[in-house]
């Protein structure tokens, strides 16, 4: 084959190749190569190009020795892209000497990051599991040590296992909730929702928290019906999710706001505000609240009985209805969850 049409040949196919002489010189590369290696690679050494002795020891071995191999290696700014990288000698016989070695390389960043994802999801689930359940063994410990414990304390410890054991419960349905959701791919939207009423039936179904809590929980709504595309179940997890935050985030004895307004930019989009007047949250964990197990005060959570699951939960679903979450925070004033979701009726695609 000419060199011309070998050229071609490289040139057009999408993952990278290099083609590298005895003097570990980079004599070959096709447009995928340039790319990845966003220089100039051609004429410069392997090493140069690609800043990982570990490739130049494979690349030296194969010409030498006529040994492939297989490795990873990582590039870029903070070395945080991986490519694997399949070293092969250009030789005509095996395991004999050889004048060139072809490298070609797969972009596995994704595959690192979706494995690291896993991994530290695993590590957050069974850490959350692990604390309640040590609770529980430890009340069982004490109870099971103290035959002749008052009555009084031995109530109060079968109150906190019942705490605890409840905040178990509610990680694993949030958990089957988020996964059902994650595998959902499509949803049947042809549903019509009546805000008002909806936000009406799940402040009604918080009014012990409420009471609990003495707050009071204003639903501001239009005179007309609101209409919002989607399922009702699903809506009403968001708002419960959102008002419960506010109740049990907000200032005790104060109210909490739930109102209705037309999205500023989109017209055929609606926001739906809930406001409280509590602590606030800093701007720097703004961006983060909807992440799998992300609080801001995790003591604070705890003692509320959360899971740290319930806006991942609440932006899924949005993002299912063709909607999203906006956040607006400012410490010792309150916070604003906005929810923005298209009216029935409007053309926008999903
Ligand atoms: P949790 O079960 O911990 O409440 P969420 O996913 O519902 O989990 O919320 C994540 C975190 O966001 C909470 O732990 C809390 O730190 C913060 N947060 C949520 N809602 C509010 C609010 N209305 N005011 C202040 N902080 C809030």
């Amino acid at each position: 084959m000419s060199s011309d049409v070998l050229d071609k040949a490289i040139s057009s196919l999408g993952i990278a190749i290099l083609i590298v002489n005895e003097e570990m010189e980079i004599e070959r590369a096709n447009r995928a190569a340039r790319r990845l290696f966003s220089r100039r690679v051609r004429g410069h050494t392997l090493h140069k190009a690609t800043d990982s002795s570990k490739l130049e020891k494979a690349a030296g071995r194969a010409l030498l020795e006529g040994k492939g191999q297989r490795l990873e290696i990582r590039i870029g700014q903070g070395r945080k892209q991986f490519l694997r990288a399949n070293v092969v000698p250009l030789s005509s016989d095996s395991g004999k000497k050889s004048r060139r070695v072809l490298i070609s390389f797969e972009d596995v960043t994704q595959m690192h990051r979706v494995t690291k994802m896993r991994s530290d999801f695993v590590a957050n689930v069974s850490h959350e599991l692990r604390s309640p359940l040590t609770s529980l063994y430890g009340f069982i410990e004490t109870l099971r040590n103290n035959p002749e414990i008052a009555e009084e304390d031995r109530d109060r410890f079968l109150d906190l296992m019942e705490n605890e054991a409840q905040r178990m419960v509610r990680l694993i349905d949030e958990l089957l909730t988020l996964s059902i959701l994650q595998a959902e791919t499509e949803l049947d939207l042809n549903g019509t929702v009546d805000m008002s009423a909806l936000v009406g039936q799940v402040i009604e179904s918080l009014a012990p928290l409420a009471h609990r809590e003495q707050t009071n929980v204003v639903l501001q709504h239009p005179e007309h019906p609101v209409l919002v595309r989607g399922k009702h179940d699903k809506l009403t997890q968001v708002f419960h999710n959102l008002i419960e935050n506010a109740i049990l985030y907000g200032r005790r004895e104060s109210d909490v706001w739930v109102s209705m307004k037309p999205d500023p930019v989109a017209a055929d989009m609606i926001n739906i505000l809930v406001r409280d007047s509590g602590e606030g949250i800093a701007p720097k964990h703004l961006s983060r609240l909807t992440e799998r197990f992300y609080r801001v005060d995790k003591g604070r959570s705890r003692s509320k009985g959360g899971t740290g699951l319930g806006l991942s939960i609440v932006k899924h679903i949005l993002i299912q209805h063709g909607g999203e979450l906006r956040v607006e925070s400012t410490l010792g004033v309150g916070s604003t969850f906005a929810v923005v979701l298209p009216l029935a009726g409007a053309s926008k695609e999903i």
